[in-house]
């Protein structure tokens, strides 16, 4: 489902050198339509190649506005349908709205820490280069490494 922009949502981040949607987009996809030449609608932001769009919502959890949706193409789901989430500061919540017109909400906690604050290698050993061409001490064979073991049939 590739996004667009709701133009009675969207309020340009307030004319910032680069919005939220722009800063945000991986695949550099979202555009500041300033003079609304692009899509007859100045100030506002727009995906200018929905084809090339990774799906990946960065863009839609960051916007202040909540103006960015996603919907599915239509030879997949021609009769409508979209997935929305909503961000907020202890959680997200995906509004799945199917095409028979039923709706349901899935809310789900993520991280409360500051942005920045995590170490992936606290508590992991230091590398030591002499052991670094040893395939048999890969970095995930480490205590850290996730024990399959756990999942085998009993
Ligand atoms: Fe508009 Fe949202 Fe993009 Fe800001 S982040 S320009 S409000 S779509
Ligand atoms: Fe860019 Fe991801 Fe948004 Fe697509 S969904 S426009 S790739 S940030």
């Amino acid at each position: 489902m590739p996004t667009y922009v709701r133009t009675d949502k969207c309020d340009g981040c307030k004319g910032e050198d680069k919005t939220e949607c722009m800063h945000i987009c991986p695949h550099d996809l979202m555009q500041l339509d300033i003079e609304g030449t692009a899509t007859g609608h100045a100030m506002k932001s727009y995906n200018r190649e929905p084809e090339q769009c990774w799906e990946c919502y960065a863009c839609v959890k960051a916007c202040p506005q909540d103006a960015i949706e996603c919907r599915s193409y239509a030879d997949i789901t021609p009769l409508g349908g979209s997935v929305q989430p909503l961000r907020g500061s202890d959680r997200i919540v995906w509004t799945i709205e199917f095409r028979n017109g039923n709706t349901k909400r899935f809310k789900f906690p993520i991280r409360t820490t500051a942005e920045g604050s995590i170490d992936p290698y606290a508590g992991t050993p230091e590398p030591v280069e002499d052991e670094l061409g040893d395939h048999s001490t890969l970095f995930t064979k480490g205590t850290h490494a996730c024990d399959f073991s756990q999942f085998k049939a009993s």
